[in-house]
Parts: structure tokens; sequence; C-alpha cells
């Protein structure tokens, strides 16, 4: 298909706000592609070249404005001039291919198919000079783009498309395209995880999917409940576990072949060959899918911080010597699929039944710690003594509740201590991209230290579009360094994390996980002391 085609539909599917006409527009689009296009065109229709969202192409926008001044012969002022005026590189790609005057010349044609292999091939360029080689791969499409091309091309590449298009409207446009009822379209997702293949199952006529070994499975989320006792109140028949606090992953297994999956489903098996032979030795079932949770452990098996896991995931090299270093346990909490039965619709009281028989535990290997309970008493204590060992706190679940891929239902709750929150100050701040890109998005926070302030973490997300506005008006530069300032240190900001990390980054040696914004503070002048920061670092332990 011509990517034109697209352009338009993306073009007319961003003038309107509402979902309803969205779903109309699309649902149209998908019934007039030919069935050999139409699993890339679903997955461009909603910005993405890959199944899993989550898959990153590693192009950032400062690189995506090299493109654009190599691609247009634009100097550096240009592309910043327009990303000013409109917080979008997408815009900044149409305006100055409009102006590029040898740009009519061109006639060759894009097709859909072109653009998605060439962004598909980006996560693959690795190596010496692989930025350079990214770059030519997007300057080609960019090259024989009209303008109009490119400004979705480029969106499509830095994953902001701006278009309206969530899960939702693909759903309901495939259940108009195929004259089907949403909740079969929505089954068909939950067992694929991929609309591209949900499209491509009902143009060859199916309504029926079953989990297959090896293609990974959105996984279920939790809500955050009040506390342990309106946890226990929601559910007829509940179980407590220990929320451990580590790295989700979904195990496939068939016979001696293991794949482990993580949970926005990438294939980290790479990183974790000690978990594909535990899973060998320890699951008992031929065939399964089940989840777990991996966490560090020390000598004494009690567990180590996040921090020391995550430098396991990302690293890809030198794994041996990871592996020693950093010995993990996986504690396994669901089971999706055993011999042949696909569990998603099953109760977890019946999916937690065929896992039990399934593991067989290893020092490496074994089945949450779970009790079955709607006794205060016997919850708390179960409670109290997963925070003593050093965990994050329990989940409540629902054990008549299915498995619901990808979502928060409510079925499973997490309880946790609530970290008491610190009064932070603004110091410095950095420009938005993209919806953002008319605030400041991310703002650096410090604590009063024993010289001066200094600086403890960044807070880049939980605030919203409104709190972004007034924190931007608020906001004195000092010092201006393009993307980034030097603010006034007079904004005091109270703040939630997740957790306190020793960290070489900031100036404190200290760093808050998740910092989230919880109010501004006009009543105090102070920010808190890192003395303070200190005590709740220990505490923590
Ligand atoms: P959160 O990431 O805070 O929303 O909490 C949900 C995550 O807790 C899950 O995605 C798992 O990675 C993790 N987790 C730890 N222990 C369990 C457990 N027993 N059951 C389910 N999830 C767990």
């Amino acid at each position: 298909m011509d990517y034109s085609r697209l352009a338009r539909l993306y073009e007319e599917l961003e003038s309107t706000a509402k979902k309803l006409k969205k779903a109309e527009i699309l649902g149209e689009f998908y019934g007039s592609v030919e069935k050999k296009d139409l699993y890339g065109i679903v997955l461009l229709s909603m910005g993405q070249v890959f199944p899993s969202e989550q898959e990153n192409l590693g192009i950032a926008s400062e690189m995506m404005r090299k493109i654009l001044q190599k691609v247009t012969g634009a100097g550096e002022k240009d592309v910043t001039s327009v990303f000013n005026a409109t917080g979008d590189l997408g815009i900044v790609a149409e305006a100055l291919l409009k102006k590029r005057k040898q740009h009519t010349l061109i006639s060759r044609r894009l097709s859909h198919a072109k653009v998605m292999e060439n962004l598909q091939s980006l996560p693959y360029v690795e190596g010496k000079g692989s930025q350079e080689k990214k770059m030519g791969i997007i300057a080609e499409l960019l090259s024989s783009a009209s303008p109009v091309e490119a400004r979705y091309i480029v969106r499509t590449v830095l994953g902001e498309m701006r278009i309206g298009v969530a899960a939702g409207t693909v759903r309901d446009a495939l259940a108009r395209a195929f004259s089907l009822d949403k909740s079969i379209v929505e089954r068909l997702f939950d067992v694929t995880g991929d609309y591209g293949r949900v499209a491509t199952l009902l143009a060859q006529g199916k309504t029926e999917a079953s989990v297959e070994l090896f293609t990974p499975l959105r996984v279920m989320l939790a809500d955050r409940a009040k506390d342990l006792k309106s946890a226990l109140e929601k559910f007829g028949n509940a179980a407590i576990e220990t929320k451990y606090d580590g790295f989700r992953v979904q195990i496939h297994k068939d016979g001696p072949r293991v794949k482990i999956f993580s949970r926005r489903m990438e294939d980290v098996t790479r990183q974790f060959p000690d978990i594909e032979k535990s899973s060998r030795e320890s699951l008992r079932a031929q065939r399964c899918i089940v989840e777990g949770e991996v966490i560090a452990v020390g000598k004494n098996g009690s567990p180590l911080p996040f921090q020391l896991l995550s430098r396991r995931i990302q690293r890809k090299h030198e794994i041996e010597k990871m592996l020693r270093e950093i010995p993990v346990v996986v504690r396994l909490f669901d089971a999706l699929y055993v011999n042949g039965e696909t569990l998603m619709s099953t109760p977890l009281r019946e999916r937690w039944a065929k896992l039990k028989p399934c593991v067989k535990t290893s020092s490496h290997m074994s089945l949450a710690e779970h009790v079955e309970t709607r006794d205060f008493d016997e919850a708390n204590a179960f409670y109290k003594s997963a925070l003593r060992a050093g965990q994050e706190g329990v989940m409540v679940k629902n054990m008549e509740a299915p498995y619901q891929p990808g979502k928060r239902v409510g079925y499973w709750l997490k309880v946790k201590e609530i970290m008491e929150t610190l009064d932070c100050v603004l110091t410095g701040a950095t420009h938005g991209e993209g919806k953002r890109g008319k605030w400041f998005s991310s703002f650096l926070l410090s604590v009063r230290g024993k010289d001066g302030l200094v600086e403890i973490g960044r807070m880049a997300s939980g605030t919203s579009e409104q709190e972004l506005e007034e924190l931007t008006r608020r906001i004195e530069i000092v010092e201006d360094m393009g993307r980034e300032v030097t603010v006034k240190p007079k904004i005091i900001v109270e703040v939630a994390y997740e957790e306190i990390q020793r960290s070489p980054t900031y100036s404190s040696g200290m760093a808050l996980r998740f910092p989230r914004l919880v109010r501004i503070r006009d009543d105090k002048e102070e920010a808190d002391d890192v003395k303070k920061v200190s005590r709740l670092f220990r505490m923590q332990k």
C-alpha cells in the first residue's frame, strides 16, 4: 500500500477528537486493506512497527534533529525555532520538507512495507558506527517522503503519534470491520497480545485462538489498596502473597526448550541462563506458561535491592560473571497454561492448584509464599513478617477471579508501607517533548545539605498537565542551557517515592526512586535536610 494512504488516514484521525468517529474511520480503512497488508497496516495505524508497544527503536529526539538537518539541509536554529513553537518534531520535519525546493523533483512513491522494513531493522543495528547506520535508515525514508508523510514517519519513530488511537479504538475498529462483537476481538487480543495477529486471524475467518507457547502474553496488573483491611474486605475468597520487589517474568516451557519474557513481553532469556536452567529442572509440566517474580538474593537468602537486579537485566555481556555476582531466585505465583490447557479464564483458585504440583522446589525456584484467609489478624501477621524479611509488602488476590491480561481490574491489590514524604526544593528543570513541549516536564529535586543544597533526584512523572503548567509558570530561570535550565531554589514540593537508594548520580549520594508530586508547598520556605533523608534510608532497611 502507498504510505500516502496511511498518511491521509492519520490526518483524518488527527482531525477528530471523537472516539466513536475514530473507530468508524479506522474500521472502514481496515475493511479496505488487502489481506496480505493487514498485519503491518494495523500495527502502523497504532504507530507501532512491533506488536509490543514498548519495543524501543532506540532513536532519541536529539538524533532525530540531526537526521532532519541532514535530510533537509536545515540548520540547528531552524529545527529549534519550529520545535519550540510546536513541541513536535513531526511538524518540524513537515515544515522543513515543504521548504526544501528540490522536493518537488522526487517522484518515488513510498510504500507502507518499505517504512515497516526500515523501521523494524533499527533495533538490530548494533556495534561500531551503528548510530550513523540508523540515521541513514531513517534518512532514506524521509528523503523519499512527502512533507505530510514525513510528519508521521518521524512521529512513529519517536513513538508519539498524536492521532488519539488507543488499543480500545483498534479493538472497536476491528469489530466494525468484521461485523463482530467487541468482546470477541478483545478475547483474541488477550490470547495473542498483538492486534496485527488478531486482524490476520479475523481476516481468515477465525474468532478463536489458543495460547501459543513462546509467544508472550500480556501480564495481569495490580491496583493499589489503601491498606490491608480494605483489601481483605473486597474479596469473598482471598489469598495473601508476599509482594517481592523484583522483576516479573513469564516462563514458557516445552520440554527442554525454555524462554523467559519480561512484563513488557521482551525476551530476556539471554540475561537469565540460570533461570532457564532452573525452569528445566524445577518445572514438572512438559509444557507450561507460568509467572513469577525474580529477585536478587544475598548469601543468607535475604532480598537484595532492586538496583542490583536491574544491572543483570541491562547487562548483555559478561553474563557469566553477573550470574555469580548477583544470584537470583524465582518465586512463582501463577499458571496460564499447563499441558495443553489454557487457564486464563479459570479462577485463580484452580490456577494455583495447577501450579503447585508443577513446581519442584529448589534453591532457585519455588512457589510464592501464599496463605488463604480473610482473617485480619492472620493476614496482618503474614504482612508484618513479609516486611520484616525485607520484602515490599503483600498482594491480596481474589481467588475466584480469572487472569485478565494487560489489565488493572482490581482482582489483585498491592498493599505496601507508605514511605514518609519529603519536602524538596526545585533546582533545575528540563523542557518537555511532544505533548508536554509547552512546559518543563522534569524537575531536579534538592534538599538541604551541610553546606548548601544537594541534589536527590529527578521528578519526571506523577505530575498532571495542570501541575506542569503551574510549575512552569512559577519557575525563575537562573541559567538557560537549552533543554535544561537551572532555577532559583524557591519552589518547595512535597514528593512521595518508592524507595531511597544510594546513588553516585546526585550530589547527596542518594536518589529517590520514582519520585512523584504530592503537592506544591506554599506554606514552607525550606526543604527538608539530608539528615532526614538518611534517617528514612536507614529505616527502610
Ligand atoms: P507494581 O509493579 O507495584 O504495580 O506491582 C505489581 C508487580 O508486583 C507485578 O507486576 C509483579 O512484578 C510484582 N509481584 C511481586 N510479587 C508478586 C506476587 N506474589 N503476585 C503478583 N505480582 C507480584
